[in-house]
């Protein structure tokens, strides 16, 4: 992303919002930060403070008591500060790792709830992507609030301290003696001087801010090295590339990309930029403060020399301007800082505002202690996001609920796609689909969801206890969980395994984790829909890794299993649907056929006919 020109206002509005969005989620950070810019700020003019008292003392009355006083005073106050200044650090540091950590949760709890046909669509994956690489590659995003928030916090507490401990400065008269040098009492003298020093500060603070923007410049090469380094850098940990990487030798293609790879070389873009203008910039920004300093020192100096103060004060003014001058260096360098990452920012909440079009119904799903649900789909047509072809085409099907229905056709004849439409993952372009008589889009969306449970074909375990999978959570139900274990036909297997349902399921998390098989997975996966005990319970081809008798043996017990639960099967062997009460058939987007399997297959010129044949020569009845 390039530097986007953004106006100051709509640079702190936007700023503020993230300050609002974060605050909610960490008021503690917030809270701690606070105290600890306020005691960091200050240290530098308690330091000042004192040593000047004390040198003043020593260069006039010389009390020896006094002297004593200051300096117990002194090493109390600056070891007080000095210690609250690094047990609230600490105690910042910490929650900022947890801001981090609570940031994120807000992404994925984004990416977990917005809408399921979002997760089609390529952009959305490229703007959270896009997200990701900018706070990788240099903390522009939301994680860049903390910092404006510290250093606003410090230079705003910084100036007033400085202000304080230099007023008399300004106000402190040279004698009518000192000849000339009384000009340093003109208060047209100390304004110029004031704003001179003032600009000066802006100066070397927009040096810095340009700097800072050339960052920014180089955020598109950024992007493409960080997305290369995300690719090449972890290929060799992906198991699934082992066996490729051996046999084709890939592992030249990983060392051409470390060696050719310009984007965070030397040579690449951003070194180019390190020793060019952004390099130049940052010098002239350090440079033009040291004029500062040099410029408070010779008026200090002078006033001290004319007689205006004595020799102690100057360590107090010339401290307390030069970490004033500081102050304002930050403050101005913030503002560039502020315009660069608004449009971070901007990318963020373009992320976070995703609409969720699926959450607007609000009824609540009834809770039919007859499970009798009616489900309905009304010349129902559909696309997937940017497809042209309808995957869906005027559907209209009517089915009872409690009853079994399977749902045959060939691959690409719209069956799962069916079912995402019945369970919300996708809304209808046209018609509409009742639950109860009533359209599902009024429904309030999760209570929808709970009505069903799902074994889609690429369903996905995690690597994580058996019990957990099984329930979704780790805190679950063990007798419930063992009861669905056995009766999706996995009990037996899983009280082989070495910690019963503490076993983890694959090996990324610990060595003792169990590798199961295709048709075990798929038989946990049935565990997980029955312990879910929704009233409509949907099998989408779950036995394609099964065999045959296997997956017979599964579909015996299902009927029995499913009780008084609508029961929807996908398969694509026909013999296995034979004992649904009523098989929808899918041809091309529409349901061609509809009826229990003897009058389908009494049809001879019918699509179940059809597959039934095909399919008869590898069954022998
Ligand atoms: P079946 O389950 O009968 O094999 P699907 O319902 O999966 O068929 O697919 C129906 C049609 O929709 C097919 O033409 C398929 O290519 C297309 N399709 C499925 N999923 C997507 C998707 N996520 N994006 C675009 N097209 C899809």
């Amino acid at each position: 992303m390039m530097e986007k020109k953004t106006t100051m206002g709509h640079a702190v509005s936007v700023h503020l919002r993230a300050a609002r969005l974060l605050r909610k989620v960490s008021p503690k950070f917030f809270a701690i930060s606070a105290l600890y810019c306020v005691v960091s700020a200050l240290t530098p003019y308690i330091t000042v403070f004192f040593s000047a008292q004390i040198l003043k003392e020593l260069a006039t009355a010389r009390r020896a008591e006094i002297l004593w006083q200051w300096v117990a005073v002194s090493v109390l106050c600056t070891g007080l500060f000095a210690v609250a200044a690094s047990f609230l650090y600490q105690r910042k540091e910490t929650l900022l790792d947890d801001l981090w950590g609570r940031k994120e949760i807000l992404f994925i709890g984004k990416m977990f709830s917005m809408d399921y046909a979002d997760l089609d669509r390529q952009q959305i994956h490229d703007l959270r992507a896009q997200i990701r690489q900018n706070e990788n590659w240099s903390g522009w995003g939301l994680m860049r609030l903390p910092e404006v928030y510290e250093s606003g916090l410090k230079s705003i507490i910084g100036i007033l301290g400085g202000i304080a401990l230099t007023v008399s400065l300004f106000t402190a008269r040279v004698p009518a003696s000192a000849g000339g040098l009384t000009v340093l009492n003109s208060p047209v003298f100390i304004l110029v001087l004031a704003a001179g020093m003032v600009s000066v500060s802006m100066l070397a603070g927009a040096c810095n801010a340009r700097a800072t923007a050339c960052w920014s410049n180089a955020a598109s090469d950024a992007t493409m090295g960080n997305r290369l380094f995300g690719f090449f850098g972890f290929f060799g940990k992906k198991r699934e590339r082992a066996t490729d990487i051996r046999i084709y030798n890939q592992q030249h293609l990983v060392s051409a990309y470390w060696n050719k790879n310009a984007s965070f070389g030397t040579d690449g873009p951003i070194g180019k930029l390190a020793r060019g203008p952004m390099g130049i910039y940052y010098g002239l920004g350090t440079g033009i403060t040291v004029v500062i300093t040099g410029s408070v020192y010779v008026f200090t100096c002078l006033k001290a020399w004319a007689g205006a103060f004595d020799v102690g004060s100057i360590t107090q003014y010339v401290g307390a301007a030069t970490a004033m001058a500081g102050s304002i260096f930050e403050v101005t360098s913030l503002i560039g800082m502020i315009k660069t990452n608004a449009g971070y920012l901007d990318t963020a909440f373009e992320f976070l505002d995703i609409p969720g079009a699926m959450y607007q119904g609000s009824l609540t799903t009834e809770k039919r202690s007859d499970r009798k649900y009616q489900v309905e789909f009304q010349n129902v047509w559909f696309r997937y996001p940017g497809a042209e072809k309808w995957a869906l085409k005027n559907v209209s099907m009517k089915f009872e609920v409690g009853k079994r229905l399977a749902i045959v056709g060939e691959n690409g004849s719209g069956k799962t796609t069916f079912i995402k439409l019945l369970c919300r993952l996708y809304d209808p372009e046209e018609g509409q689909i009742l639950l109860n008589g009533i359209d599902i889009r009024k429904y309030n969306y999760r209570d929808y969801m709970d009505v069903f449970s799902i074994v889609f074909q690429d369903f996905q375990l995690l690597s994580q206890p058996l019990g957990a999978n099984v329930a979704g959570c780790a805190d679950y139900d063990e007798r419930r969980v063992r009861k669905a274990l056995v009766d999706a036909g996995f009990g037996e297997r899983s009280d082989t395994m070495p910690e019963g349902l503490e076993t983890y399921l694959y090996k990324d998390f610990t060595e003792n984790g169990v590798e199961v098989s295709g048709g075990e997975a798929q038989k946990i996966a049935i565990a997980r829909a029955l312990y879910k005990d929704a009233p409509f319970i949907i099998l989408d081809e779950p036995t394609a890794a099964l065999d045959p008798i296997a997956e017979a043996e599964i579909y015996s017990k299902f009927n029995d299993i499913a009780g008084d639960k609508t029961a929807i099967y996908i398969s694509h062997r026909l013999s296995s649907c034979k004992f649904c009460d009523e098989i929808a058939v899918f041809h091309e987007g529409q349901v061609v056929e509809q009826g229990t399997h003897a009058a389908l297959v009494a049809n001879e010129h019918g699509k179940y006919h059809q597959l039934w044949n095909a399919q008869a020569q590898y069954y022998t009845e």
